[in-house]
């Protein structure tokens, strides 16, 4: 029987230094390896004519040999050439210090070259193309993946193996998926699905291989979604919150109107909470659209119905940020918020403690501290988490599982259109404040290159002298936290002693202890830092209203929807803010984004453009999001398929909620391993 799970190891040409590359790549068993689809594919199947090449054109050429092949050393360098001709049509190719070439091809034969043409006055030259000896077809000739990589490894060599991998498992595959959901929507089987989405034979093999493997995808993690969802729904029973608790009371109160949108939601919320069936709500919105006082008005209802409210904050300044809030619209209530981060003394956290065991405390505000075993409440009825992707499935179990089927209230500010939503928090329902208060200033955009960074210094300069902050955002350099770091040090050293020694300048990183970072973050909101310097840490929603500008450098790095986020840390108070991009690179691309920056402030269109430049796989890619990673559907490209899977996997599950029958068995197995996946992230 084909064991999918033994090493890599063993599978031919795989030696103990290509098991270390392949590890790398997170290649670790045989399914691992046959399931590391390629990113893209070369069409090598078809020959070009030369005459109707192009100038850089990539292409399959079929031509014969009418030199032998010359050896010409210049300084270093070898360099071998070999004339051939395409019907009338002379070319050049050029390789260089591959002495083997010498005596491989033979005049009159034919050969399959590969490679980009160049054509120089009229002449066509090809250096150091692909090609194959006659009559085989190992590297042309066919449709071939280009896979991603890493160094040390090259596309021949994976292919090689990928290749003994596939042929080991082909055949031996055991069908993943029903056999009656198969027919019915005329999919490839899974042996000739991974054979073809390597080694398709045409673009429609293609095709059809990659859509098999699209809907198997999408399909467990639909189906493990929406089964969650309805545990949820139908199992548990919840908490009725009291009907005669007005929201409106606390809504009346406040120094300005709520926007339509934050009562819409605040109505869906408030039905959820009299409702028996406990809440699970993913309450989205731009940075600045006022989820937090949808928050406070929510734990008012509960506390006042007789329960209690957490609510799970990522950073301990942001925890106290909120306490202030909480503090300001609610104390007027008699209701008692505090505050349970892991730098207060042990003495205090005591004291929190056993008042909250006893009922004193009707909210709780904390970091991670909150999740400790003893710390219990006496009667949880609302559990609110902020900034979403910062938290796992399991942290956000594990606070609610402090009461009884508490309602859950899940906040995000990542902007996603609501069809991505839908399926992505396919386990939550969802509310959406799409509208910021009014009289919101828009954040006055620019993107900038280098030339301009004098003048940019003496804006910056201008604004503190008018007593304003900045913040300068550098981007995270790949897999590197040594470079981020050195980065971020070199350019506060640099911007300290030589553009602004009369000012105060500080820098935060990644790696900086929770309380060191929490500390500077602090000495900036209260004025104390001019120009704060750092990597993405900051991008969480610490509110500083005077600060009034900020600069990301290479922002060509940032995924827009992430230069967004960073964008929203600024306009938070009364003065003009500006948001400055320094970017590098003239591809057309990169023009694309910075132009849509400068354009909107609207978080919603931005992330739907996002998706459109990237990919989803780029924008969901990161495990920030909280989102499992697909490998191969794109949400973007696929939404169509999205929504089929979406109606198949309502029907499955309405016929058999808990996929115990008999045809069903194989889509048990298939929602299993993305359950635990996502319970992982
Ligand atoms: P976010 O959605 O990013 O968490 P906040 O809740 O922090 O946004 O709100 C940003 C600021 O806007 C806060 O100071 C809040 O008091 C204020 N705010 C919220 N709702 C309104 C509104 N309807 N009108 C005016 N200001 C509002
Ligand atoms: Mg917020």
């Amino acid at each position: 029987m084909l064991d999918l799970e033994k090493s890599v190891q063993y599978v031919k040409n795989v030696g103990p230094t290509r098991v270390k590359l392949l590890n790398k790549l997170n290649i670790h068993t045989l399914q691992d390896l046959i399931s590391y689809f390629p990113r893209n594919y070369e069409d090598r199947g078809v020959a070009k004519k030369l005459v109707n090449c192009q100038d850089g054109e990539e292409v399959l050429i079929k031509a014969t040999a009418i030199t032998k092949v010359s050896e010409i050393f210049a300084r270093r360098l070898k360099i071998y050439r070999l004339v051939v001709r395409d019907g009338e049509t002379p070319c050049t190719i050029t390789w260089y210090n591959q002495s083997y070439l010498k005596n491989i091809f033979k005049i009159g034969h034919t050969y399959n070259f590969y490679g980009k043409v160049e054509i120089k006055l009229g002449r066509y030259e090809m250096k150091s193309p692909i090609f194959d000896e006659s009559g085989e077809n190992k590297n042309t000739g066919k449709i071939i993946p280009i896979y991603p990589l890493t160094y040390g490894i090259t596309q021949n060599t994976i292919r090689k193996i990928i290749e003994n991998g596939v042929n080991e498992a082909y055949g031996n595959l055991e069908e993943t998926l029903p056999n009656y959901i198969i027919e019915k929507h005329k999919l490839m089987g899974i042996n000739d699905a991974i054979k073809k989405i390597h080694f398709p034979e045409s673009k429609s093999d293609f095709i059809r291989a990659r859509y098999r493997l699209v809907f198997e995808e999408l399909l467990g993690f639909q189906l493990a979604l929406l089964h969650i969802k309805e545990n949820y729904k139908t199992q548990e029973k919840g908490i009725i919150f009291d009907k005669n608790v007005k929201m409106s009371d606390v809504i009346n109160t406040l120094p300005f109107h709520l926007t339509k949108a934050q009562l819409r939601v605040l109505q869906e919320i408030d039905d959820d909470m009299e409702n028996i069936r406990p809440m699970n709500r993913l309450l989205q919105g731009d940075v600045g659209s006022g989820k937090t006082i949808v928050s406070i008005i929510a734990s008012y209802k509960a506390v006042k119905s007789g329960y209690q409210v957490a609510m799970l904050a990522p950073t301990a300044i942001l925890a106290s940020q909120h306490l202030e809030n909480f503090k300001k619209t609610l104390d007027q209530f008699g209701i008692k918020s505090e505050l349970l981060i892991s730098s207060i003394t042990k003495k205090n956290k005591q004291n929190i403690k056993e008042r909250l065991a006893n009922g004193e405390i009707d909210i709780l505000i904390g970091t991670h501290a909150m999740l400790e075993e003893d710390v219990i409440f006496k009667n949880l009825g609302l559990v609110i988490t902020d900034e979403q992707h910062r938290f796992g499935v399991k942290q956000r179990a594990k606070i609610a599982s402090k009461g009884k089927n508490p309602d859950v209230i899940v906040m995000s500010a990542t902007p996603i259109p609501r069809t991505l939503a839908l399926i992505l928090y396919g386990d939550l329902d969802i509310s959406i404040i799409d509208e910021l208060p009014p009289n919101r200033k828009k954040i006055d955009t620019f993107a900038v290159t280098k030339q301009l960074e004098d003048r940019l210094n003496g804006f910056i300069a201008k604004q503190i002298n008018e007593g304003r902050q900045c913040y300068i955002v550098c981007p995270l350099v790949e897999e590197n936290e040594e470079m981020d770091l050195k980065s971020v040090v070199e350019l506060s050293e640099k911007l300290q002693k030589e553009t602004f020694p009369q000012y105060r300048v500080e820098y935060l990183h990644g790696k900086m202890k929770a309380k060191e970072k929490d500390d500077i973050m602090l000495r900036f909101k209260n004025g104390e830092i001019d120009i704060l310097i750092s990597t993405t840490v900051i991008e969480v929603g610490v509110d500083v209203p005077n600060a009034n500008i900020m600069v990301i450098e290479n922002a060509e790095r940032f995924g827009l929807a992430q230069l967004h986020q960073l964008r929203g840390r600024v306009g938070r108070g009364e003065y003009k803010s500006y948001c400055i991009l320094k970017y590098e690179g003239r591809g057309k691309v990169v023009q694309e984004r910075m132009k849509i920056m400068c354009q909107t402030n609207d978080g919603f269109v931005i992330s739907e453009k996002d998706l459109e430049l990237r990919g989803s796989g780029d924008f969901f890619g990161t495990a920030q999001h909280g989102i499992p990673e697909m490998k191969i559907a794109n949400l973007f490209e696929d939404i169509k398929v999205v929504k089929e899977v979406q109606d198949i996997s309502c029907k499955i599950l309405a016929d058999d909620p808990n996929l115990e029958q008999e045809k069903n068995m194989k889509l048990k197995k298939l929602t299993a391993s993305k359950f635990t996946k996502r319970i992982e992230i």
